[in-house]
């Protein structure tokens, strides 16, 4: 599903510059669920943004479901993130005056489906995620593990072949967290391909396959015996 080969992505600040990945190689194949997990400033991130297609390696190779990523134009590049990937952030990043459906639905509007199916197919997730009954409350009616609920839903609902998550867990506290992962894991548990950038360790450890950065490094790269989240909540 994901493979890149000698990736390397340097931040250039005046006359300085900060080498961030320094050539990263890793494969994952359809139906993973793998954290990449390292301390803060260790450039998870910044591979994650890479390849989500939201930013560009200066050199080496990314190849998503068979497609090589590379110069492509805006417009191609949106074509892409909207068919191949799902995006989940620590802050929600949720749109505060539209509510849970709006928000859910969002995606399929940029796809132009129309008005009717988005709301009936966005409900779809937003049960998916338990928040049914939520659907017509604001952002700021919801709590943290519920505006994040929102946010998987409106990643998930235009069908993306991957899951990028930045620290899903990162504003939430443990119980919660919990709460979330075990909902990944049931994503991933359908056949869903899942990465989740944490610098947690009990995090990571529910994945089944832990990536660890270290110096713009891949410092190691082990399968893991998951723990399921659901025995916490
Ligand atoms: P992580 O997500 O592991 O905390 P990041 O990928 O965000 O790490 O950042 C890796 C390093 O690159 C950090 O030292 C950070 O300060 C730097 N960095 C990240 N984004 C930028 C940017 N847009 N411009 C300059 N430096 C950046
Ligand atoms: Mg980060």
């Amino acid at each position: 599903m994901i493979e890149i080969k000698d990736l390397h992505k340097s931040y250039k600040m005046g006359s300085n510059s900060l080498h961030v990945l320094k050539g990263i190689n890793f494969k994952a194949e359809a139906g993973e669920l793998v954290a990449i997990m390292g301390s803060s400033g260790s450039g998870k991130s910044t591979l994650l943004n890479i390849l989500g297609m939201l930013d560009e390696a200066d050199s080496g190779e990314y190849t998503l479901d068979g497609v090589p990523i590379k110069n492509l134009n805006e417009t191609k590049a949106a074509k892409y993130r909207n068919k191949f990937l799902g995006f989940i952030f620590q802050s929600f990043n949720l749109i505060n005056y539209k509510s849970a459906l709006e928000n859910v639905a969002l995606p399929l509007y940029y796809q132009r489906i129309p008005r009717k199916e988005r709301l009936a197919k966005s409900m779809k997730y937003l049960e998916m995620v338990g928040l049914k009954e939520w659907s017509h409350h604001l952002p700021n009616e919801l709590s943290g593990g519920q505006k994040q609920r929102v946010a998987i839903a409106r990643a998930m609902v235009g069908e993306p072949k991957v899951l990028l998550a930045d620290e899903l867990t990162g504003a939430l506290d443990s119980t919660t967290s919990y709460e979330v992962m075990d909902l990944i894991q049931k994503i991933n548990d359908q056949g869903n391909t899942i990465l989740v950038v944490t610098h947690e360790n009990d995090i990571a450890h529910m994945c089944k396959r832990i990536i660890h950065l270290k110096d713009g490094v891949i410092e190691k790269d082990e399968k893991v015996k998951q723990v399921r989240a659901s025995q916490y909540v």
